[in-house]
């Protein structure tokens, strides 16, 4: 069960770090022709917002593969599906459905909430704008 659940976690691993180099990369494409000035006026508006959306994609990503990486740790220890704050058995609907998750469904709020007063993403501040 541990073994299969870190066989899943890695492959969950590398499919997200191939994505992320993928964008990547094409990141750094799109830089280098703006820097070129390959770009025309009309096109910058789109491309700005394509280039946002591209760098909010990496950073949820870039948390992903945080969560994955931390989640293989907590298997290999042999906790894994044990939530990390209360200590209790994690919802196995909830496993299934966010493998990497080494909270359970009400610690991972609470944290959500504490992380949101102390944290203001970049989302938050923009749509204070
Ligand atoms: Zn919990």
């Amino acid at each position: 069960m541990n073994a299969e659940k870190i066989r899943g976690l890695k492959a969950e691993r590398d499919r997200t770090q191939v994505e992320l180099r993928r964008l990547r990369a094409y990141l750094e494409d799109e830089v280098e022709r703006v820097i070129d000035g390959g770009e025309d006026s009309v096109d910058a508006a789109s491309d700005i917002y394509e280039r946002e959306k591209t760098l909010a994609i990496i950073r949820t990503l870039e948390n992903k593969l945080l969560a994955v990486e931390h989640a293989l740790q907590v298997a290999y220890k042999g906790s894994y599906g044990i939530c990390e704050v209360c200590h209790l058995p994690i919802d196995p609907a909830r496993l299934e459905a966010v493998p990497a998750t080494t909270t359970c469904i009400k610690c991972q709020e609470k944290l959500e909430r504490s992380q949101r007063r102390r944290l203001p993403t970049a989302f938050s501040v923009r749509e204070d704008e």
